[in-house]
């Protein structure tokens, strides 16, 4: 498939369209309930698949040497003993294969999706594999304070909007979409800016301890800081430290052509 040069001019009609939603946080985090009801803005016909616990962290794992188990939780909604990858192969091939859904929606994340979270980011990989079974694939994460419950109030109002807007659009083939709603209240976000994805400094911490037996365990992470890393364009870590919703389109093609060029310098085809 060549990716990004060809415009998915193909209009979908959102009021028709079957979506499918799963995330990392697990079937019964809270905000698996706030992404429905963002769904339920669009189509009555709203599928949940997702993991029976959490998988924050599991990125784009697919489980292969044992087997999976779904669990009919109630109407249109099922859980599984895998990854978010799994959720969505089974929901899509699976629960879903007569009419394979339109639309698959991951999160909303309990926390932020950007810069490098993307690569161990479980949400992030739910929309890359809903995007490689043929739907159009957004991924929505909350960022939130490390203290306090979560305020969900920005995905809320926004998330209904920019879901919308996006559905309408035409995508590039290849490309799903990361969405992160900043921690303010609703009156307080400054509005919706497109972003590229952002960089870091390396923020992981391994946290040494004991457990009663003496023996050492180590914990990874560390809270998260954000500063708005600079580039030409916005970056995702820039918008919403400055209070707006990053809508960043992300490419499954992790190719660099530039750096393509220059290789073949160095390994000349005869
Ligand atoms: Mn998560």
């Amino acid at each position: 498939m060549a990716h990004g040069t060809v415009m998915n001019l193909k209009p979908i009609d959102f009021r028709h369209s079957r979506i499918l939603i799963t995330n990392d946080d697990g079937i019964h985090a809270p905000g698996i309930r706030v992404l429905e009801k963002i769904a339920h803005t669009l189509s009555d016909d709203v599928w949940v698949v997702a993991p029976e616990i959490e998988q924050s962290g599991a990125s784009h794992s697919l489980t292969v040497r044992i087997p999976l188990r779904i669990r009919k939780l109630s109407s249109r909604r099922y859980a599984v003993n895998g990854t978010p990858t799994d959720s969505v192969l089974l929901g899509m091939l699976q629960i879903l294969k007569r009419r394979p859904p339109d639309i698959v929606l991951s999160g909303v994340n309990g926390g932020s999706n950007l810069a490098e979270d993307v690569g161990h980011s479980g949400t992030v990989a739910g929309a890359m594999e809903g995007l490689m079974l043929g739907a159009r694939a957004i991924a929505l994460s909350q960022i939130i304070s490390e203290k306090g419950p979560i305020n969900w109030k920005a995905a809320l109002a926004y998330g209904p909007r920019v879901v919308r807007k996006l559905i309408e659009a035409p995508w590039a083939s290849g490309v799903f979409v990361n969405v992160n709603f900043p921690n303010l209240a609703p009156e307080k976000v400054k509005g919706v800016i497109v972003t590229c994805q952002g960089r870091r400094q390396l923020q992981e911490r391994i946290t040494e301890a004991f457990d009663p037996f003496g023996r050492p365990y180590y914990w990874i992470g560390a809270p998260r800081q954000d500063v708005p890393s600079k580039s030409k364009e916005p970056t995702d870590t820039y918008a919403t430290t400055m209070g707006y919703v990053s809508v960043t389109p992300m490419h499954l093609d992790h190719s660099h052509k530039g750096m393509m060029r220059t290789l073949r310098t160095a390994f000349p085809s005869k």
